[in-house]
């Protein structure tokens, strides 16, 4: 069963994650077409068919952001490198294209495996001018050091990846990761108006402030050895 593209505000569609794979966000603005995260490699064919029914081929994806570099955020950027450009933050892109498996996790399956490539590494306050749309890169480093958020200037959303997520519930802080600058990267976030942000993984943040706020005070207990509420990401 295909999810349907949900229109989250003009130009700009949810394209729900299978299993434990992310979300896509489409962004179809005057200039490209940007996809945010390619989701795991085994859900690639329910997001082509999410693509087609908002009439468009995978070879209409012009840019495909990575907001970092585990599989289930990358899995499906072979598919889409050939005719799109790739881009991440480049201490995420350091780790795909050097194929550091112990840290993304990403295994292709395949026994002839296609390298992936990061066509455009993305540096902290890196923009996309697309027209109707402006899209500025945020190294939010925490879950993992190439982690970044990207902020929409003229709606004022926050794509997330696997940094916020709704209830400001916690990924957990992986290999390349660091609660400190988790907080520093959340506190950034705090200094900007947001009116919403969309995360890699369950329901959209629809109250920013409080579930950045709550994120903090979830960092702050696992800095302090005390447990917090952690979503297994
Ligand atoms: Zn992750």
């Amino acid at each position: 069963m295909t999810d349907k593209p949900e229109a989250i505000q003009e130009g700009i569609y949810l394209l729900k994650g299978q299993g434990k794979g992310s979300h896509n966000y489409l962004i179809r603005a005057a200039y490209r077409n940007v996809l945010i995260d390619s989701g795991l490699d085994q859900n690639f064919l329910h997001l082509e068919k999410q693509l087609i029914s908002l009439g468009l081929k995978v070879k209409d994806v012009d840019v495909v952001i990575n907001t970092h570099e585990h599989v289930d955020h990358i899995g499906s950027n072979r598919y889409f490198q050939e005719s799109a450009l790739i881009a991440a933050h480049r201490f995420a892109a350091t780790k795909i294209t050097l194929e550091d498996h112990y840290v993304t996790l990403y295994r292709s399956g395949d026994r002839n495996e296609v390298p992936l490539r990061i066509h455009l590494w993305l540096e902290n306050r890196s923009l996309f001018d697309l027209g109707s749309h402006t899209l500025e890169v945020i190294h939010t480093p925490g879950h993992t050091s190439g982690s970044i958020c990207i902020y929409e200037f003229k709606t004022k959303i926050v794509f997330s990846g696997d940094t916020v997520f709704a209830g400001g519930t916690l990924s957990y802080i992986a290999e390349s990761g660091s609660v400190g600058d988790y907080i520093n990267s959340i506190t950034r976030l705090e200094a900007r108006k947001i009116s919403m942000i969309f995360p890699g993984h369950g329901e959209i943040c629809r109250n920013p402030e409080q579930d950045l706020s709550q994120a903090i005070v979830n960092a702050k207990k696992l800095l302090q050895g005390e447990e917090a509420v952690s979503a297994s990401l």
